[in-house]
């Protein structure tokens, strides 16, 4: 018994620095791809329920690695938090978003709201106020078009401090969304302290509506209140037009969600846009 506990030992540290090392390997390739600018956002529309017209756009960071293809944020926020490169990945982000609305007012099409998400660690930082502010001023750009998504779970964190960041954001014209609503903590009345002007249904109430008789009354429950205290509901995830159905049903005001697109790179998107400008 003694000689097993040894070996599976020594098999499990084998396990751990094979997966040390692997790890290793990939922060050094992440902080080269911050440099080499291999990341890249793809942008989601979001979209006027009764119009169909679209507000705005979520965006949503990838990284174009070398040898291992398209990665998705899943595959690499988590090391990025874990070691802090989720600071210098963060500015090029929100930068990078501000551009491109910049860029898509040059070409005269309707101002657009840019959604950003912020990381837990940006919200704990000191710098995210001045870092946001100079990236609005040298690019010259209306704050009121700048939304940033932060979950429940970073806001109950530290409420008191939430409070003053957010109030701080507000002064400079910028939204504060919260992001994947519903599966968080956070109570109604708590999130009356907090100055919030969206809010977004996770996408995993919406996933079986029409159909689910709970998720149904927590959805309608939701857009219910956002109507009263005057908080704009997007509902995310949209896939079906059941789904769509039932939300313009509810007078939800905005969807998300791969029934009208899926993340598109920026050319795609702009396509996008000229097209939904027709009637
Ligand atoms: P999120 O903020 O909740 O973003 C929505 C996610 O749902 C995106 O996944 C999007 O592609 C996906 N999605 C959109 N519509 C649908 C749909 O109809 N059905 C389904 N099944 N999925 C849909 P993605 O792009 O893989 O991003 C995953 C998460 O990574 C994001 O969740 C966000 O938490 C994080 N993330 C993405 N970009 C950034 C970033 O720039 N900074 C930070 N800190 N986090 C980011
Ligand atoms: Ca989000
Ligand atoms: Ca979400
Ligand atoms: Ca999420």
């Amino acid at each position: 018994a003694k000689d097993r506990g040894k070996n599976n030992f020594q098999f499990y540290s084998a396990y751990m620095s094979q997966h040390a090392a692997k790890m290793l390997a990939l922060e050094s390739s992440l902080r080269r791809a911050i440099e080499r600018e291999e990341l890249v956002l793809y942008y989601q529309g979001k979209v006027e329920t009764r119009t169909g017209r679209i507000s705005g756009v979520e965006s949503l960071v990838r990284w174009q690695h070398p040898e291992l293809g398209l990665l998705s944020p899943d595959q690499f926020i988590p090391l990025a938090e874990e070691t802090g490169l989720i600071v210098p990945l963060s500015k090029w982000v929100l930068r990078e978003a501000c551009k491109q609305v910049c860029e898509w007012q040059r070409q005269n099409l309707p101002p657009l709201n840019v959604a950003v998400n912020l990381s837990a660690r940006q919200f704990v930082d000191d710098h995210l106020l001045e870092d946001t502010a100079l990236v609005l001023r040298e690019l010259g750009m209306d704050p009121t078009l700048l939304e940033l998504e932060i979950t429940e779970s970073m806001m109950m964190h530290n409420p008191e401090h939430t409070i003053q960041i957010l109030q701080g954001l507000k002064a400079m014209g910028i939204r504060i969304a919260i992001d994947d609503f519903g599966i968080g903590y956070s109570s109604l009345s708590h999130l009356r302290q907090f100055p919030i002007d969206i809010i977004k249904i996770d996408r995993s109430f919406i996933q079986d509506v029409p159909g689910d008789p709970a998720d149904e009354a927590i959805t309608e429950a939701i857009i219910a209140m956002g109507k009263s205290l005057k908080i704009t509901v997007v509902a995310e995830g949209v896939e079906k037009p059941e789904q769509l159905q039932f939300l313009s049903d509810l007078s939800c005001e905005e969807i998300q969600g791969y029934f009208f697109s899926k993340p598109l790179p920026a050319k795609d998107f702009t396509k996008l846009l000229w097209r939904n400008l027709a009637p």
